[in-house]
């Protein structure tokens, strides 16, 4: 960055990304499931653990998919918190789904396991965790339940590439993880996503609605002698150009990684004095949880003024955003999905959030700057 203005965002290039995408084009393979798209599977497949990786266009297609794959019918009822982005609600809403929100816990923000069992009807087919900002949900507890009522569960690790929870890689816990590669993520392909297959008999289907309904993959696995139309499916999978250029970010994601967490580190620092003066309070990472550091975030005092710490960043160019509008006060999700009870840490927390410039290469200047501009507004 050579300007004085910190942006929230900065896609990292590795300097691999044209090589690799000049290579797909002299291999002249441009569709999906060319070499390179092969490379980053199995390079997820290594890394994850999981029994099969499917890269997708987005996280939101990866979800999309798990909703067709579990055959979610109109009616029936998905659990996960309201606090998170709307694919997680949308995905489900298009096969006539009803998300249920529950609230959230107040130290990962993550869904309260606590409250999950009592949501659960006869008409409730699955639980979506979302892994916010790359910090596990209380998976041991929430896979307890979905075995007790039969229910799938989905991870929703759009965040959590390269994070996990008790030495488990994040989205390869559930029956179904997906993986977001959008530019705003720790690794990224403009728009990229993959969904993690971990229940081995869902991968004959995921391969098939993936293929546009077809069993394409097999037949040029020289399984069958033809391909044909199989079931409902749709076109999730990414052409090359985008597989090369994501290939070139899953060769350094350990060192992507490894500076988030640097610069993650130096915040939380940083910040302490903050805290102690009870102005805000700092991210918290259960002792479980090995997380990403993909994004860096406080909360603030209730006394603060928000908007006005905003316009005052603003003002030096700096600039920290805050998400999510809640799904269950949102106008989709007030007629497609229910909350179930009152969602007062959603609201009240959702309220006070501000996410710190994050990305590779920020300086400690920058940090400094975002740190000092930050305290003056405090005290
Ligand atoms: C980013 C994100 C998504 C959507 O990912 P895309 O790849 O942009 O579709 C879904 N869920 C969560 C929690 C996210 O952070």
């Amino acid at each position: 960055m050579k300007d004085k203005t910190i942006p929230f965002n900065w896609p990292h290039m590795t300097g691999k990304e044209l090589y690799y995408i000049a290579k797909a084009h002299f291999n002249g393979c441009l569709a999906g499931d060319g070499p390179f798209t092969k490379r980053c599977h199995g390079w997820l497949e290594a890394r994850t653990g999981c029994g099969k990786a499917l890269l997708t266009h987005s996280c939101t297609a990866a979800l999309e998919m798990s909703a067709l794959l579990l055959d979610i019918q109109p009616g029936d009822e998905i659990i996960m918190p309201s606090y998170t982005f709307v694919s997680t609600a949308n995905a489900f809403v298009l096969r006539g789904g009803v998300p249920v929100f529950v609230d959230i816990r107040e130290d990962t923000l993550n869904v309260d396991e606590q409250l999950i069992e009592a949501a659960i009807t006869p008409r409730t087919k699955a639980i979506v965790p979302v892994h916010y900002a790359g910090v596990a949900c209380e998976m041991d507890a929430i896979i307890e339940i979905a075995r007790r009522h039969n229910l799938k569960l989905i991870e929703d690790a759009a965040q959590g590439v390269l994070a996990s929870y008790k030495g488990r890689p994040l989205g390869t816990i559930g029956d179904l993880g997906a993986y977001s590669f959008h530019e705003t993520k720790n690794v990224v392909s403009g728009e990229g996503g993959a969904l993690l297959v971990n229940d081995p008999e869902l991968v004959l289907r995921a391969e098939i609605i993936r293929e546009k309904g077809t069993d394409r993959g097999r037949f040029f696995r020289d399984e069958v002698d033809k391909y044909t139309w199989q079931e409902v499916g749709s076109s999730f999978l990414p052409g090359e150009i985008i597989a090369a250029f994501l290939w070139a970010q899953l060769e350094e994601a350990d060192r992507i990684t490894k500076k988030r967490l640097v610069s993650w580190k130096r915040y939380h620092d940083l910040l302490q004095p903050l805290e102690a003066k009870a102005l805000l309070r700092r991210q918290i990472v259960p002792e479980e949880c090995q997380h990403n550091a993909h994004m860096y975030y406080v909360l603030l005092a209730p006394e603060i003024n928000r908007q006005a710490l905003l316009e005052k960043f603003k003002r030096n160019e700096i600039f920290p955003v805050f998400h999510y509008v809640p799904l269950h006060s949102s106008p989709a999700g007030r007629k497609y999905g229910r909350a179930f009870g009152e969602l007062e840490l959603t609201d009240r927390l959702s309220e006070r959030i501000v996410r710190l410039p994050m990305w590779v290469g920020l300086s400690n200047e920058q940090q400094d700057k975002v740190v000092q501009v930050l305290s003056d507004s405090l005290v």
